[in-house]
Protein backbone atom coordinates (compact mmCIF):
# COMPACT_ATOMS: atom_id res chain seq x y z
CA UNK A 1 0.00 0.00 0.00
CA UNK A 2 1.36 3.62 -1.13
CA UNK A 3 2.53 5.70 1.82
CA UNK A 4 0.09 7.98 3.38
CA UNK A 5 -0.02 11.23 2.37
CA UNK A 6 0.68 13.94 5.04
CA UNK A 7 -1.84 16.57 5.41
CA UNK A 8 -2.26 19.74 8.07
CA UNK A 9 -5.47 20.38 9.00
CA UNK A 10 -5.47 23.93 10.40
CA UNK A 11 -8.86 25.02 12.23
CA UNK A 12 -10.80 28.40 12.32
CA UNK A 13 -13.76 27.46 13.98
CA UNK A 14 -17.52 27.95 11.62
CA UNK A 15 -20.34 25.87 11.58
CA UNK A 16 -18.12 22.67 10.97
CA UNK A 17 -17.08 22.88 14.27
CA UNK A 18 -19.80 24.32 15.96
CA UNK A 19 -22.12 23.07 18.78
CA UNK A 20 -25.13 24.29 19.87
CA UNK A 21 -25.30 26.89 22.91
CA UNK A 22 -27.52 29.01 24.86
CA UNK A 23 -27.19 31.72 22.32
CA UNK A 24 -27.00 29.81 18.88
CA UNK A 25 -23.92 27.76 17.09
CA UNK A 26 -20.96 28.47 19.21
CA UNK A 27 -17.38 27.14 17.89
CA UNK A 28 -15.16 24.72 19.26
CA UNK A 29 -11.96 23.29 18.96
CA UNK A 30 -11.40 20.59 16.77
CA UNK A 31 -11.99 17.83 18.96
CA UNK A 32 -15.69 18.49 17.74
CA UNK A 33 -14.70 17.00 14.30
CA UNK A 34 -12.98 13.61 15.50
CA UNK A 35 -15.45 11.55 14.71
CA UNK A 36 -15.20 12.30 11.20
CA UNK A 37 -10.71 12.78 11.59
CA UNK A 38 -10.75 9.27 12.81
CA UNK A 39 -11.83 8.19 9.37
CA UNK A 40 -10.08 10.31 7.42
CA UNK A 41 -6.86 9.33 9.31
CA UNK A 42 -7.29 5.32 7.74
CA UNK A 43 -6.38 7.73 4.51
CA UNK A 44 -4.25 10.08 4.61
CA UNK A 45 -1.46 11.09 8.14
CA UNK A 46 -3.14 14.17 9.84
CA UNK A 47 -1.58 16.58 11.99
CA UNK A 48 -4.21 19.03 13.44
CA UNK A 49 -3.42 22.49 14.46
CA UNK A 50 -6.42 24.70 16.04
CA UNK A 51 -5.62 28.24 15.16
CA UNK A 52 -8.42 30.03 15.94
CA UNK A 53 -12.07 29.24 17.02
CA UNK A 54 -14.23 32.02 15.55
CA UNK A 55 -17.51 32.39 13.83
CA UNK A 56 -16.05 33.25 10.77
CA UNK A 57 -17.50 36.93 10.50
CA UNK A 58 -15.15 37.74 13.72
CA UNK A 59 -12.32 36.89 11.15
CA UNK A 60 -10.14 40.36 10.00
CA UNK A 61 -7.18 41.12 8.24
CA UNK A 62 -5.15 40.31 11.31
CA UNK A 63 -6.28 36.22 11.32
CA UNK A 64 -5.56 36.60 7.55
CA UNK A 65 -2.25 37.07 7.95
CA UNK A 66 -1.85 34.47 10.60
CA UNK A 67 -3.38 32.03 8.54
CA UNK A 68 -0.90 32.65 5.56
CA UNK A 69 1.85 33.03 8.03
CA UNK A 70 1.37 29.87 9.51
CA UNK A 71 0.58 27.77 6.41
CA UNK A 72 4.20 29.11 4.92
CA UNK A 73 5.59 28.34 8.04
CA UNK A 74 4.63 25.11 8.93
CA UNK A 75 3.88 23.50 4.79
CA UNK A 76 7.63 21.78 4.68
CA UNK A 77 7.37 18.29 5.36
CA UNK A 78 3.04 18.07 4.31
CA UNK A 79 2.03 17.35 1.31
CA UNK A 80 -1.12 19.53 1.20
CA UNK A 81 -2.76 21.96 3.97
CA UNK A 82 -6.66 21.67 4.45
CA UNK A 83 -7.98 25.04 6.02
CA UNK A 84 -11.38 24.48 8.34
CA UNK A 85 -13.26 27.84 8.44
CA UNK A 86 -16.44 29.47 8.43
CA UNK A 87 -18.62 29.62 4.94
CA UNK A 88 -19.96 33.16 5.82
CA UNK A 89 -16.31 35.02 5.29
CA UNK A 90 -14.30 32.05 3.47
CA UNK A 91 -14.38 33.76 0.16
CA UNK A 92 -12.80 36.65 1.42
CA UNK A 93 -9.98 35.05 3.19
CA UNK A 94 -9.08 32.85 0.99
CA UNK A 95 -8.70 35.04 -1.38
CA UNK A 96 -6.78 37.10 0.51
CA UNK A 97 -4.58 34.12 1.67
CA UNK A 98 -3.87 33.53 -2.61
CA UNK A 99 -1.93 37.25 -2.46
CA UNK A 100 -0.53 36.84 0.54
CA UNK A 101 1.25 33.57 -0.49
CA UNK A 102 2.47 34.07 -4.09
CA UNK A 103 3.77 30.88 -5.61
CA UNK A 104 2.32 28.66 -3.06
CA UNK A 105 3.69 25.40 -3.70
CA UNK A 106 1.49 22.71 -1.60
CA UNK A 107 -2.00 22.50 -2.25
CA UNK A 108 -4.19 24.96 0.33
CA UNK A 109 -7.40 23.54 0.53
CA UNK A 110 -10.53 25.82 2.88
CA UNK A 111 -13.81 24.19 3.54
CA UNK A 112 -16.49 24.38 5.99
CA UNK A 113 -20.32 22.81 6.10
CA UNK A 114 -23.93 24.62 6.18
CA UNK A 115 -24.50 21.97 9.31
CA UNK A 116 -22.09 21.20 12.16
CA UNK A 117 -20.33 18.09 11.71
CA UNK A 118 -21.64 16.96 14.74
CA UNK A 119 -25.22 16.55 13.11
CA UNK A 120 -26.11 13.43 11.46
CA UNK A 121 -26.80 15.15 8.75
CA UNK A 122 -24.10 17.37 8.05
CA UNK A 123 -22.79 18.41 4.63
CA UNK A 124 -19.44 18.67 6.83
CA UNK A 125 -18.06 14.69 6.41
CA UNK A 126 -18.20 15.16 2.11
CA UNK A 127 -17.32 18.68 1.86
CA UNK A 128 -13.59 17.77 4.37
CA UNK A 129 -12.99 14.75 2.30
CA UNK A 130 -13.00 16.96 -1.05
CA UNK A 131 -10.75 19.09 1.00
CA UNK A 132 -8.39 16.32 2.12
CA UNK A 133 -8.45 14.67 -2.11
CA UNK A 134 -7.25 17.88 -3.12
CA UNK A 135 -4.82 18.76 -0.96
CA UNK A 136 -3.52 15.23 -1.37
CA UNK A 137 -3.47 16.12 -5.10
CA UNK A 138 -0.17 17.93 -5.60
CA UNK A 139 -1.71 20.80 -7.57
CA UNK A 140 -0.58 24.16 -5.83
CA UNK A 141 -2.92 26.93 -4.80
CA UNK A 142 -4.98 28.06 -2.40
CA UNK A 143 -8.46 26.60 -3.47
CA UNK A 144 -12.07 26.16 -1.64
CA UNK A 145 -13.65 22.85 -1.65
CA UNK A 146 -17.78 22.80 -1.20
CA UNK A 147 -20.38 20.57 -1.82
CA UNK A 148 -18.20 18.09 -3.88
CA UNK A 149 -16.22 21.02 -6.32
CA UNK A 150 -13.66 22.72 -6.69
CA UNK A 151 -12.52 26.22 -6.89
CA UNK A 152 -9.84 28.85 -7.04
CA UNK A 153 -9.72 30.51 -3.46
CA UNK A 154 -9.85 33.81 -5.22
CA UNK A 155 -12.60 33.16 -7.59
CA UNK A 156 -15.26 32.05 -4.67
CA UNK A 157 -18.42 33.91 -3.71
CA UNK A 158 -20.76 32.68 -0.87
CA UNK A 159 -24.47 32.17 -3.28
CA UNK A 160 -26.51 30.54 -0.20
CA UNK A 161 -26.75 31.35 3.28
CA UNK A 162 -28.32 27.86 4.09
CA UNK A 163 -28.30 25.31 1.05
CA UNK A 164 -25.47 23.00 0.87
CA UNK A 165 -24.09 24.12 -2.19
CA UNK A 166 -22.73 27.27 -0.89
CA UNK A 167 -20.08 28.51 -2.67
CA UNK A 168 -19.71 28.86 -6.79
CA UNK A 169 -17.08 29.63 -8.88
CA UNK A 170 -17.36 33.08 -10.36
CA UNK A 171 -16.84 33.04 -14.17
CA UNK A 172 -13.87 30.57 -13.78
CA UNK A 173 -14.15 26.80 -14.18
CA UNK A 174 -13.78 24.64 -10.76
CA UNK A 175 -10.34 23.81 -10.71
CA UNK A 176 -11.66 20.30 -10.01
CA UNK A 177 -14.76 18.02 -8.97
CA UNK A 178 -15.68 14.94 -7.56
CA UNK A 179 -17.75 12.40 -9.73
CA UNK A 180 -17.47 8.27 -9.60
CA UNK A 181 -14.21 9.24 -10.96
CA UNK A 182 -13.10 10.37 -7.99
CA UNK A 183 -11.61 13.90 -7.90
CA UNK A 184 -11.49 15.29 -11.22
CA UNK A 185 -8.85 18.26 -11.75
CA UNK A 186 -8.91 20.66 -14.76
CA UNK A 187 -5.25 21.18 -15.28
CA UNK A 188 -5.90 24.28 -17.78
CA UNK A 189 -7.96 26.00 -14.84
CA UNK A 190 -4.98 25.46 -12.08
CA UNK A 191 -2.79 28.41 -11.37
CA UNK A 192 0.15 29.13 -12.80
CA UNK A 193 2.72 29.22 -10.23
CA UNK A 194 6.49 30.56 -11.62
CA UNK A 195 9.21 31.28 -9.10
CA UNK A 196 9.84 30.59 -5.74
CA UNK A 197 6.93 30.57 -2.58
CA UNK A 198 6.60 33.86 -0.85
CA UNK A 199 4.96 35.21 2.27
CA UNK A 200 3.92 38.64 1.57
CA UNK A 201 1.26 39.43 4.65
CA UNK A 202 1.10 43.13 4.56
CA UNK A 203 -2.02 44.63 4.27
CA UNK A 204 -4.25 47.69 4.04
CA UNK A 205 -7.05 47.79 6.03
CA UNK A 206 -7.86 51.00 4.38
CA UNK A 207 -10.06 49.78 1.37
CA UNK A 208 -13.58 50.61 1.29
CA UNK A 209 -16.41 48.51 -0.56
CA UNK A 210 -19.07 50.59 -1.86
CA UNK A 211 -22.33 49.39 -3.56
CA UNK A 212 -23.80 52.33 -6.25
CA UNK A 213 -27.48 52.98 -5.61
CA UNK A 214 -29.47 55.02 -7.59
CA UNK A 215 -29.04 58.82 -5.83
CA UNK A 216 -26.12 57.69 -3.94
CA UNK A 217 -25.17 61.18 -2.57
CA UNK A 218 -21.81 62.11 -4.14
CA UNK A 219 -20.27 63.35 -0.69
CA UNK A 220 -19.25 59.64 0.37
CA UNK A 221 -16.12 59.66 -1.41
CA UNK A 222 -15.31 63.32 0.40
CA UNK A 223 -16.10 61.62 3.56
CA UNK A 224 -13.95 57.97 2.76
CA UNK A 225 -11.20 60.75 1.99
CA UNK A 226 -11.43 62.44 5.55
CA UNK A 227 -11.27 59.11 6.77
CA UNK A 228 -8.29 58.06 5.64
CA UNK A 229 -9.00 55.26 3.01
CA UNK A 230 -6.66 54.59 0.19
CA UNK A 231 -8.59 52.30 -1.77
CA UNK A 232 -12.25 52.26 -3.29
CA UNK A 233 -13.82 49.78 -4.62
CA UNK A 234 -17.04 50.41 -6.75
CA UNK A 235 -19.58 47.94 -7.50
CA UNK A 236 -21.15 50.07 -10.01
CA UNK A 237 -23.97 48.83 -12.25
CA UNK A 238 -23.98 46.68 -15.17
CA UNK A 239 -20.82 46.69 -17.47
CA UNK A 240 -19.78 49.07 -14.98
CA UNK A 241 -21.87 52.18 -15.01
CA UNK A 242 -22.19 55.01 -13.01
CA UNK A 243 -23.88 58.12 -11.96
CA UNK A 244 -22.22 60.89 -14.14
CA UNK A 245 -24.84 63.54 -14.12
CA UNK A 246 -25.71 65.81 -11.09
CA UNK A 247 -22.53 66.21 -10.05
CA UNK A 248 -22.07 62.33 -9.43
CA UNK A 249 -18.47 61.96 -11.23
CA UNK A 250 -16.99 65.39 -8.74
CA UNK A 251 -16.34 63.22 -5.90
CA UNK A 252 -14.54 60.09 -7.65
CA UNK A 253 -12.34 62.64 -9.20
CA UNK A 254 -11.00 64.53 -6.69
CA UNK A 255 -10.91 60.87 -4.68
CA UNK A 256 -8.05 59.95 -7.23
CA UNK A 257 -6.33 63.14 -7.16
CA UNK A 258 -5.74 62.40 -3.71
CA UNK A 259 -4.11 59.72 -4.34
CA UNK A 260 -6.98 56.91 -3.50
CA UNK A 261 -6.82 53.89 -6.10
CA UNK A 262 -10.11 53.65 -6.95
CA UNK A 263 -11.03 50.03 -8.65
CA UNK A 264 -14.79 49.87 -10.63
CA UNK A 265 -16.47 46.04 -10.57
CA UNK A 266 -20.08 45.14 -11.64
CA UNK A 267 -22.57 44.50 -9.22
CA UNK A 268 -24.06 41.70 -11.35
CA UNK A 269 -22.64 38.31 -9.93
CA UNK A 270 -21.69 36.83 -13.65
CA UNK A 271 -19.90 38.40 -16.72
CA UNK A 272 -17.23 41.42 -17.00
CA UNK A 273 -17.51 44.61 -16.24
CA UNK A 274 -16.26 46.66 -19.34
CA UNK A 275 -15.79 50.64 -18.92
CA UNK A 276 -15.23 50.93 -22.88
CA UNK A 277 -18.78 49.95 -23.95
CA UNK A 278 -20.84 52.87 -22.45
CA UNK A 279 -20.34 56.90 -22.17
CA UNK A 280 -21.03 57.07 -18.38
CA UNK A 281 -18.03 54.07 -18.36
CA UNK A 282 -15.87 56.12 -20.48
CA UNK A 283 -16.06 58.67 -18.28
CA UNK A 284 -15.05 57.27 -15.83
CA UNK A 285 -11.77 55.62 -17.60
CA UNK A 286 -10.78 59.43 -18.38
CA UNK A 287 -10.37 59.94 -14.61
CA UNK A 288 -8.01 56.87 -13.96
CA UNK A 289 -10.53 54.52 -12.47
CA UNK A 290 -9.00 51.01 -12.36
CA UNK A 291 -11.07 48.31 -14.25
CA UNK A 292 -12.03 44.93 -12.07
CA UNK A 293 -13.43 43.31 -15.21
CA UNK A 294 -14.58 39.65 -14.47
CA UNK A 295 -12.69 39.74 -10.49
CA UNK A 296 -15.76 39.01 -7.27
CA UNK A 297 -16.21 41.63 -5.03
CA UNK A 298 -13.84 39.74 -2.72
CA UNK A 299 -11.14 39.27 -4.83
CA UNK A 300 -10.92 42.94 -6.22
CA UNK A 301 -11.44 44.21 -2.40
CA UNK A 302 -8.57 42.24 -1.08
CA UNK A 303 -6.08 42.62 -4.23
CA UNK A 304 -6.27 46.32 -3.56
CA UNK A 305 -5.88 45.64 0.26
CA UNK A 306 -2.77 43.53 -0.57
CA UNK A 307 -1.44 45.92 -3.40
CA UNK A 308 -1.50 49.14 -1.28
CA UNK A 309 -0.21 47.22 1.46
CA UNK A 310 2.76 46.04 -0.48
CA UNK A 311 3.71 50.06 -0.88
CA UNK A 312 2.39 49.95 -4.69
CA UNK A 313 1.36 53.86 -5.81
CA UNK A 314 -1.40 54.34 -8.38
CA UNK A 315 0.09 53.90 -11.35
CA UNK A 316 1.69 50.44 -9.99
CA UNK A 317 -2.01 48.86 -8.50
CA UNK A 318 -3.50 50.15 -12.05
CA UNK A 319 -0.90 47.86 -13.62
CA UNK A 320 -1.11 45.07 -11.23
CA UNK A 321 -4.97 45.01 -12.10
CA UNK A 322 -4.35 43.98 -15.48
CA UNK A 323 -2.20 41.25 -14.29
CA UNK A 324 -3.45 37.96 -12.96
CA UNK A 325 -1.45 36.75 -10.12
CA UNK A 326 -3.53 33.49 -9.45
CA UNK A 327 -6.38 33.15 -11.85
CA UNK A 328 -7.86 35.89 -10.45
CA UNK A 329 -9.06 37.34 -12.98
CA UNK A 330 -9.28 36.93 -17.35
CA UNK A 331 -6.81 38.73 -19.24
CA UNK A 332 -6.64 38.76 -22.79
CA UNK A 333 -4.07 37.31 -24.54
N1 LIG B 1 -21.56 31.89 10.82
C1 LIG B 1 -20.79 30.76 10.37
C2 LIG B 1 -19.37 31.23 10.08
O1 LIG B 1 -19.14 31.81 9.05
C3 LIG B 1 -21.41 30.17 9.14
C4 LIG B 1 -20.76 28.92 8.63
O2 LIG B 1 -19.68 28.53 8.99
O3 LIG B 1 -21.39 28.26 7.77
O4 LIG B 1 -18.52 31.05 10.91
Amino acid sequence: MSEKKKILLLTTGGTIASLQGGEGLEPHRSGVMERELTLLRSYYDIEIQDLMCLDSSNIRPEEWQMIAQTIFRKRVGFDGIVVSHGTDTMAYTASAVTFMLPNIDLPVVFTGSQLPLADVLSDGPDNLRAAFAMAASGCRGVFLAFDRKIMLGCRAVKVRASGFSAFESINARYAATVSNLGLVVDSQRLPQCQGEPELRPDISQNVFLLKLTPGLNPAIFDMLAAMGYKGIVIEAFGLGGVNVLHKGLRGIRRAIEDGISVVVTTQCLYDSSDLGVYQVGNKLLELGVIQGRDMTSEAAMTKLMWAIGQGLNQQQIGELFRKSLAGEITVEP
